[in-house]
């Protein structure tokens, strides 16, 4: 198989199709695993006799269920994720997931000592908050060790996810630790750039494939999101953005913001999206967008010509909550 840094667990994938029987199975697998799917739907699909659909659909983390698939194979396995995020989580779920989706959750086998040794470098303080995306997770505690002999104490945070030091972009509980920064092991600055956002850390990102670096600041972050907030505060009318995703999706939420926001005079609309784009937004006739979607991608909306902010973001619009209360976990 091309991708062989994770772990893809196809002989318990082989084994549960056989013990349950399983004649139709899908597959869901992150973007940047996606190159590997029809290697893992032939050699499941030969090695069960079972029926493989590989869902074509993006796939961002446990929030993001391909339920149309699930409906219509006996099992689904979804990769690159892990099942407790729907429990952890305030968002309401639509159904509950069954037992026939199981959360592969790809571990990786790459060495991440040397690029937290190389992020040393960076590291201003004597302690840093230790955390990962799932695929790391497992190898905090060498990473702690290697610090310690740095030099550097580490802590690693209790999660509310399944992991000790486990973080998603959205969830960052084992971060919240007595410490001068935060280190990152994992890759893209999708997590980093949340992590500094939400905890008003300086986060050093540490990639152990590309052995890259990168260093995020709370302070230059937030600028960005208050640059988003003052231009919405001239609004008169906002569309209010429901997630389809079944982790996602806060219906309630958006009614209830909704009748706040109808209530000090603004004109108000729910819309529902599976998926955010500047495209989807333009034909709507509203001044700002409020998303109560995936809760990090406000931060990706920045380049948008209408701005998109995110609930808290809005409540401070509404003169409902103060300004440095924006990023509170
Ligand atoms: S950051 Fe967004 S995509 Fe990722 S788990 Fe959270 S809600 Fe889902």
């Amino acid at each position: 198989m091309e991708n062989n840094s994770y772990d893809f667990e196809l002989g318990k994938i082989k084994e549960l199709i056989k013990e349950r029987g399983a004649k139709r199975v899908g597959l869901q697998l992150p973007e940047g695993i996606k190159t590997v799917a029809t290697d893992i739907a032939a050699e499941i699909s030969k090695e069960t006799g079972a029926e493989v659909i590989i869902s074509g659909n993006s796939c961002y983390g446990a929030c993001d269920i391909d339920e149309k698939l699930m409906r219509n194979v006996d099992m689904l396995f979804h990769f690159g994720h892990t099942e407790t995020f729907l429990q952890a989580k305030k968002f309401v779920v639509r159904e509950k997931v069954p037992k026939k989706v199981v959360f592969i959750e790809l571990r990786s086998g790459v060495d991440i000592k040397p690029a937290v040794e190389k992020a040393v470098a960076e590291i201003k303080g004597d302690t840093v908050g230790l955390v990962a995306t799932v695929q790391h997770v497992h190898a905090l505690k060498e990473a702690e060790i290697l610090l310690a002999r740095l030099g550097k104490k580490a802590i690693i945070g209790k999660s509310r996810l399944k992991y000790d030091g486990q973080v998603l972009g959205c969830e960052f509980s084992s971060a919240v630790v007595p410490c001068d920064e935060i280190l990152f092991v994992g890759s893209g600055g999708f997590h980093p750039a949340g992590l500094a956002l939400y905890t008003g850390k300086r986060v050093i990102a540490a990639d152990p494939f590309t052995m890259q670096i990168g260093v995020y600041k709370a302070d230059e972050l937030r600028k960005k999101r208050y640059i988003a907030i003052e231009r919405a505060l001239d609004a008169k009318s906002v569309g209010i953005i429901i997630g389809m995703k079944s982790g996602q999706f806060n219906l309630s939420g958006a009614i209830d913001l909704k009748r706040e926001a109808v209530g000090k005079g603004l004109d108000a609309y729910l819309i529902t999206m599976d998926e955010i784009s500047e495209d989807k937004l333009l034909g709507f006739k509203v001044d700002a967008f409020v998303n109560t979607a995936c809760p990090r991608l406000v931060e990706d909306f920045t380049h948008f010509k209408k701005p998109v902010i995110s609930i808290k973001e809005f409540e401070v619009v509404l003169g409902e909550r103060r300004w440095e209360d924006c990023f509170v976990l």
